[in-house]
């Protein structure tokens, strides 16, 4: 991980030297000396850096270059240097920043948990609920069906079987015509239509679709459909 921070300055305190004189406009009366701090700031004060001066006259408005100083000048700045304590608060940030990515890092872990939580506890209520729909079957069931297509570019595609009836171990269902080749787009195919299923009624092996949650269906195409869930009324619930 990356940390970014910035130098920030801070502005101790700018006293007045009235006994100075000015170096540039050879005056009295006006000569200030700043004291400034540098400091490292990510998201607060972080640590402190050095210590720096400045001089300006307000008899002629000029900051005066460190070049330009006078000895009395620079003794002076030494002295309030020395005077100025670093404040404990520019220090803030070494001890509270990593508790603040601590913490951070604790919400982002614990929320990744409580959503995988989440999603283990729906996927289990998902089977319970797809379990109760295969037990009792009802007409109107829609199931949702990834096919296998053999051929030059095999592949699958998504449609949909239509429950019609049981008989002993065989559960029967009519195929939805169309199909799309996207997962996920059972929403775009069309169902109403009175024709929109085949009349050829597939017969599946109705233990197997109770214990696996998947379909057997007798004869050569085996292999070919794929149970991906149920759609009841304005409900659906996916197999995971
Ligand atoms: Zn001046």
């Amino acid at each position: 991980m990356i940390f970014f921070y910035q130098i920030r300055t801070l502005t101790h305190q700018v006293t007045p030297c009235p006994d100075l004189t000015c170096p540039l406009c050879g005056s009295r009366g006006g000569v200030e000396i700043g004291i400034y701090q540098k400091y490292a700031w990510m998201l607060m004060p972080m640590w402190p850096e050095h210590k720096f001066g400045m001089a300006a006259c307000t008899r002629c408005d000029h900051s005066i270059p460190n070049l330009k100083w006078t000895d009395e000048l620079e003794q002076r700045y030494y002295q309030l240097k020395e005077e100025t304590r670093t404040p404990l608060s520019l220090w803030r940030g070494i001890l509270i920043n990593p508790l603040l990515l601590l913490t951070f890092a604790g919400l982002i872990g614990g929320l990744v948990f409580l959503l995988a939580g989440k999603n283990k506890h729906q996927q289990a209520e998902d089977k319970i609920l797809l379990a109760k729909y295969i037990a009792a079957p009802k007409p109107g069931d829609l199931y949702r069906t990834m096919v296998y297509i053999t051929g030059p570019n095999p592949g699958f595609n998504y449609t949909y079987f239509r429950y019609a009836g049981i008989s002993g171990d065989t559960l029967f269902v009519e195929k939805l015509k169309k199909e799309v080749s996207t997962y996920g787009d059972w929403d775009k195919l069309d169902t109403t239509r009175p024709d929109a299923f085949d009349s050829k009624k597939i017969p599946l092996k109705y233990t197997v679709f109770e214990k696996n949650q998947d379909f057997m269906v007798f004869g050569d195409d085996t292999m070919r459909f794929f149970f991906k869930g149920i759609d009841r009324g304005e409900e659906s619930i996916s197999k995971n």
